[in-house]
């Protein structure tokens, strides 16, 4: 989200605080072992579910100062908070973000509050409205730790366990500062971050990739560059493969015409290598659905 709220500066403080751990699921793995579960039935349920709306300049996502993004006319960009359901006929339901609390707003800091209030966020349904009356989920696998990812988290039962890409809690930024680190009020009370412990990919597909359950149902895929820890994840879905970019790729500018982000200098390399993979991945295999991080990929 809002990449513009989140340039970096001087006064840098990390993301988040919270305390951290290794994950005690997911083995690595490699991309060869990715594309081969594909030929498989998929067994897991996934839903991807609509949380929230809002409008921005087209400037909180694509780079103006790079070249590429030179014939795009300035405008907006409709945006929408996701986050996805699914469920392993063994282990049961997890979920990919958090989706959206009414339980952070009151809690962020005025600075946060106002920027909140000026991207007018509709929030449509609430994590814990969604899944009353259902089965809890079991955890919490992020794509990265911005607020509008992690935010809904506030609403699952104390010590749920969340997961997210080793790196991410460290992002150095001068607006967690400012905002006050929102991912330390979302992950109140949910035990510590389990971090994926990523390997490179021998076989160079994604930076790495993690087999999360060990049947090659569900994969973690590393995609640095939005955030150091950005995860992707692949479902091997009933319904066909799911890929879930997180905001790797956050809106249709960014896959359709690979524009770049605004990120700092350090991150754009490694931020474009991530879009590069996800689009090989996706050419390579066309019955993978992708599901960018803020837009559908179809409209
Ligand atoms: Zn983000």
């Amino acid at each position: 989200m809002p990449v513009v709220l989140l340039g970096a500066s001087g006064c840098a403080t990390v993301a988040t605080v919270h305390p951290r751990v290794a994950a005690d699921l997911g083995t690595a793995s490699r991309g060869s072992a990715l594309e081969a579960s594909l030929a498989r039935p998929g067994v897991v349920g996934f839903e991807q579910v609509a949380f929230a709306r809002w409008t921005a300049g087209r400037a909180a996502f694509i780079e103006w100062d790079d070249p590429r993004t030179a014939a795009v006319p300035k405008g907006t960009e409709e945006a929408t908070i996701f986050a996805y359901v699914i469920d392993h006929p063994r282990f049961g339901r997890y979920l990919i973000d958090g989706g959206v609390s009414r339980d952070l707003e009151p809690r962020l800091n005025p600075l946060m509050r106002r920027a909140l209030r000026d991207l007018d966020v509709r929030i449509e349904r609430t994590t814990g409205e969604r899944l009353a009356g259902e089965a809890a989920p079991r955890a919490v696998f992020l794509t990265h730790l911005h607020f509008d990812h992690v935010g809904g988290v506030m609403d699952l039962v104390d010590g749920t366990p969340v997961y997210v890409g080793a790196g991410d809690a460290e992002e150095r930024n001068l607006m967690h500062r400012l905002t006050g680190r929102p991912a330390d009020i979302a992950l109140e009370g949910k035990g510590p971050l389990r971090e994926w412990a990523f390997a490179p990919d021998p076989d160079g597909v994604f930076a790495g990739v993690i087999d999360v359950f060990g049947d090659g149902s569900v994969w973690a895929l590393s995609l640095p560059g939005h955030s150091p820890g950005s995860t992707g994840y692949l479902i091997n879905a009933v319904a066909g493969p799911k890929l879930v970019t997180g905001d790797a790729v956050s809106i249709r500018l960014g896959w359709d015409q690979e524009l770049p982000q605004p990120l700092p200098k350090g991150a754009r390399a490694e931020a474009r290598a991530s879009v590069e993979a996800l689009r090989r991945f996706a050419a390579a295999h066309p019955q993978v659905a992708v599901f960018l991080g803020h837009q559908p990929l179809a409209y």
